[in-house]
């Protein structure tokens, strides 16, 4: 199941970084890119990514996922266009099969929320008063 070795590779590194963060006790959330062309579930991922962080730092962390528009351009004319899904990898413009892939692969971690402790008391210094 690919969305559970994703979910997996998202949570082992999401815990490498919080583990790298002094005094992080909880991760809530965690941000991530999923591009249409990924060939990831969003509900399969929500699912597999659950299981991931049981017993981890990320246990009943929220995943968030923008999903990512694929997008081509054609390598003699230039025309850019949303691939769309079933994706359409031939020119529309110029019927072209030379085409790049501009974006739609994403499969990236863009943010991470997590507490690092009882909020901290206040430290202010007594202010001294001048005379
Ligand atoms: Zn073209």
């Amino acid at each position: 199941m690919h969305e559970m070795s994703v979910a997996l590779a998202v949570v082992d590194q999401v815990a490498e970084a919080a583990g790298r963060s002094a005094g992080v006790t909880a991760v809530r959330s965690v941000r991530l890119q999923v591009g249409e062309l990924a060939g990831v579930v969003p509900d399969a991922l929500a699912f597999s990514f659950e299981l991931a962080c049981a017993g981890t730092l990320l246990e009943g962390a929220e995943l968030i996922t923008e999903a990512v528009p694929g997008r081509a351009r054609c390598t003699p004319c230039a025309y850019e266009w949303a691939v769309g899904m079933p994706p359409r990898l031939t020119c529309p413009a110029c019927g072209a099969t030379h085409t790049e892939l501009l974006a739609g692969r994403e499969l990236r971690i863009v943010d991470v929320h997590w507490e690092d402790g009882p909020p901290h008391a206040s430290t202010r210094e007594p202010i001294s008063e001048e005379r």
